[in-house]
């Protein structure tokens, strides 16, 4: 199933057309999904890191 948004209303909707504004619905995957994905990859990464420093500092 894919999510579609209007571009008017703004409201989600499984339709490609909007029921309240009768204006074609586009794909709601904006790159704002890819930055929360690319950002959570970060975090994991930061926390990798952080482990790791943690863990040289127990070892010196
Ligand atoms: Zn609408």
């Amino acid at each position: 199933m894919l999510l579609k948004k209007c571009p008017r209303c703004g409201a989600y909707s499984l339709r490609d057309i909007c029921p309240e504004c009768g204006v074609k619905t586009v794909s709601a995957h904006p790159p704002k999904f890819s930055l929360l994905d690319k950002y959570g990859k970060w975090r994991q990464k930061a926390k990798l890191t952080m482990h790791h420093i943690k863990h040289s500092e127990v070892i010196s």
